[in-house]
């Protein structure tokens, strides 16, 4: 069975690095950790590293670095979005970082090629 992108909610996103300088003080289980806040200003993230990678949505296979949208099988099997898990495909030569978009059973990055057809 085959359902239009629309039907499975694809999203056309892009990689944006956040980089943080504050380091947690407070929390002693996440003290010197890199701290990363929400738009109202609540901690909601912690990591080794500075960076943080966010998705903001585009209107342009261009501007994107990947495509979201529901599993087309469990999409079938469950009758709809409801229990749907999101398959996140990250497109190459887009410079996504590594930590950022899909990896692969080994923990590399798995990027999809665009398999252009030569024109003769
Ligand atoms: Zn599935």
């Amino acid at each position: 069975m085959s359902y239009p992108l629309r039907q499975l909610e694809a999203r056309l996103q892009k990689v944006v690095t956040v980089i943080s300088t504050e380091i947690e003080q407070d929390d002693p289980k996440l003290k010197g950790q890199y701290v990363h806040r929400d738009s109202s200003g609540d901690k909601f993230l912690w990591g080794p590293t500075p960076e943080m990678h966010k998705f903001h949505n585009v209107e342009s296979v261009a501007e994107a670095d990947h495509i979201m949208f529901l599993c087309p099988a469990c999409f079938a099997k469950n009758g709809g979005a409801k229990g749907t898990h999101q398959v996140m495909v990250t497109f190459a030569g887009r410079n996504v970082p590594e930590p950022a978009g899909t990896h692969d059973a080994n923990g590399q990055p798995s990027r999809w090629q665009n398999h252009r057809r030569r024109v003769a």
